[in-house]
C-alpha cells in the first residue's frame, strides 16, 4: 500500500463516527425473532417428552413426577444448547418458546448452566435424585 493512500486511510478513520457498540453500556435493541433462553409453560406441558428426544443436542431432559397431577420437571443445559429450536417445532403443545430478551447467559462455571424448570419441591426431589413419588412415575425419557 502506497504511503499516500494509507495515511488518507488513516486520516478518514480518525474522523469518522464510531460504528462499534459500548456494550455493555449501550445496547441495540435485540431482533424480534432473536434465539434466546428457552421459556417453557408448565401449564400446557403434558410431560411427552418430545422436546427431549427431538433435541439433538441432549439439551433438555423431562422428568415426569405424576403425570396426572402434572407434576414435570423440566432440566434444561444451557450449554449444550444450539438454540436451533427444533424443541420449540417438537412441542405441538406450544409450551416452548426462546426469549429474544434473555441471551447473555455467560457463567462463571459449568452448574449454573443448567437450568431447572418446575415446582421447586420437585426440583429438589430430581436434583437430589430421590425416589420420585406416586404410582403414576414414568421415567424420564433419555
Ligand atoms: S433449541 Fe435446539 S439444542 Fe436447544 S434445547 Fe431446543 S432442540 Fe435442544
Ligand atoms: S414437547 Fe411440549 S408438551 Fe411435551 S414434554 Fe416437551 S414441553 Fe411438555
Amino acid at each position: 500500500m502506497k504511503l499516500g493512500t494509507m495515511l488518507s486511510d488513516v486520516t478518514h478513520s480518525f474522523f469518522r463516527r464510531n460504528i462499534t457498540q459500548k456494550y455493555p453500556f449501550e445496547r441495540f435493541e435485540t431482533p424480534e425473532r432473536l434465539r434466546g433462553h428457552l421459556h417453557w409453560d408448565s401449564e400446557k406441558c403434558t410431560g411427552c417428552g418430545m422436546c427431549g428426544t427431538d433435541c439433538p443436542a441432549a439439551a433438555i431432559k423431562m422428568h415426569v413426577l405424576d403425570k396426572k397431577a402434572k407434576r414435570f420437571v423440566m432440566e434444561y443445559h444451557i450449554d449444550r444448547c444450539t438454540f436451533c429450536a427444533q424443541c420449540v417445532h417438537s412441542c405441538n403443545q406450544d409450551c416452548l418458546s426462546m426469549q429474544n430478551d434473555v441471551w447473555e447467559l455467560a457463567a462463571l462455571n459449568r452448574d449454573q448452566m443448567v437450568v431447572y424448570f418446575g415446582d421447586p419441591n420437585d426440583v429438589i426431589i430430581v436434583q437430589e435424585g430421590l425416589p420420585e413419588p406416586g404410582p403414576e412415575c414414568e421415567p424420564a425419557p433419555e
